[in-house]
């Protein structure tokens, strides 16, 4: 038998439900908000993600899945979805000549070679949206907002931990404050963070190995480093988070795992277990980096395969199901011949039908209809077919009545 590969998992059943119930929601929430979708390729240029996650991230240095291709090109499977959507708007010049704001969204599935565990996999699906062309911290809590209640509303419990990396001033005096303070201590460090003091000596701060150590807890922090411009950006966003009730805190070990981030940046954290279900900022120098016009942006990333996982603690899953408005159920020939014709009509019309196509005998048929959840049953019989009647019978109440065929559309469309 030939398995997955490791580190990804087949979405089915439950776990299938969720996911569409999800991606309809976040749709209808794009919608609301209006942000256009993008799709973009699950395979990029190596290079894209050397220059925008960053040569020295976790994400680049162990984590990318890199090959080859027939053509001898140097190729990475997407580890996130920021990239793609920048190289896409500078080379479809998405941003044309417009002055307002660009809204994009997308879903997909990204991938890194990481030690698999319970919500961490090699292939994951992330829901994320880029907004392009404003600089205003409106727009940061906008996007924070858009992303806090979308996972609130499932029923999570929330909180957003901001923090600020300041200007790219901020950030170069900051990471050298970072090394001179950690250098004497080099020994002190895990081995990961060893490394990361050469390579990117701000992940430091966020080091799940180390985090509780005395040296970590005292190490520099970044609010002191902050031009008065970033701090009144950060104090900006946090009167509009108070003024749109979200329930936020400030956490200087947030400086997220990729070097494109700049200014305010957050993490969507859930409350009884700290699990991070999402994370996004700033990033105000990408698009230029990357060969487009000086363009400030703002975004965010969540974490699909992990807020499935916590729904389905939580979710009446009952509720996701398909219910079928109606069954018809044929056994002659004749029946299954207009069977399949009046299933078409009330598809055609938005009514959910399914229809007996594996032969069943009647009494499994009636089964087959409660495991669909079916509201109405079309006990189809030669007789009422030749008079142009359909025996409609009611699953729930169990009554019966014979409807005119010309009348069935509007007669179940008015009481389901
Ligand atoms: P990041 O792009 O690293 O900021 O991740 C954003 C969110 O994606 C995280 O908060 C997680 O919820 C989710 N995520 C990141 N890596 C994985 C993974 N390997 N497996 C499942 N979810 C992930």
């Amino acid at each position: 038998m030939i398995t997955k590969p490791k580190g990804t998992y087949d979405l089915t059943g439950v776990n299938g439900k969720i996911y569409t119930y999800l991606s309809n929601e976040f749709m209808a929430y794009m919608n609301n908000y209006n942000y256009e979708f993008i799709r973009t390729p699950i395979f990029e240029a190596s290079e894209l993600f050397h220059r925008t996650v960053g040569e020295g991230t976790d994400i680049v240095t162990k984590e990318t899945y890199d090959f080859k291709d027939r053509g001898e090109r140097d190729i990475t499977l997407r580890p996130e979805g920021t990239a793609g959507v920048v190289r896409s708007l500078i080379e479809n010049k998405l941003y044309g000549n417009r002055n307002d704001s660009i809204k994009l969204y997308y879903n997909g599935t990204m991938y890194r070679y990481e030690r698999p565990q319970a919500g961490r996999y090699r292939e994951f699906i992330q829901f994320g949206v880029e907004v392009f062309n404003s600089n205003d911290v409106m727009s940061d809590a906008e996007v924070i907002s858009l992303g806090y209640y979308f996972l609130s509303d499932l029923g999570l419990d929330i909180t957003v931990k901001i923090n600020s990396l300041g200007d790219a001033q901020s950030r170069v005096d900051y990471t050298n404050a970072l090394v001179d303070y950690f250098k004497p201590h080099i020994n002190e460090l895990c081995s990961d963070c060893q490394k990361r003091l050469e390579t990117n000596p701000l992940r430091i701060i966020d080091c799940k190995v180390d985090k509780d150590k005395d040296i970590i807890k005292n190490a520099p922090n970044i609010s002191d480093y902050l031009s008065q411009e970033s701090k009144d950006r950060f104090e900006k966003l946090k009167s509009y988070l108070n003024f749109l009730e979200i329930n936020y805190e400030v956490d200087e070990s947030i400086v997220r795992g990729l070097d494109y981030y700049d200014e305010n940046v957050w993490e969507y954290v859930l409350e009884s277990d700290s699990l991070a279900l999402g994370g996004g900022g700033r990033y105000n120098h990408l698009v230029k980096n990357l060969g487009g016009p000086d363009m400030p942006a703002v975004g965010f990333a969540l974490g699909i395969d992990r807020v499935i996982l916590k729904l389905l603690d939580i979710i009446d899953v009952r509720k996701l199901d398909n219910a079928v408005d109606v069954y018809i159920m044929a056994v002659s020939e004749e029946e299954k011949i207009q069977a399949l014709r009046l299933a078409q009509n009330l598809r055609l019309n938005n009514i959910i039908t399914e229809i007996n196509d594996n032969g069943l005998s009647l009494k499994s048929q009636f089964k087959a209809a409660d495991n669909n959840h079916a509201k109405f049953l079309f006990i189809l019989n030669d007789d009422d077919l030749q008079k142009g009647l359909i025996n409609v019978k009611d699953n729930v109440t169990k009554e019966e009545i014979k409807i005119s065929e010309d009348e069935i559309v509007d007669w179940i469309m008015g009481n389901i």
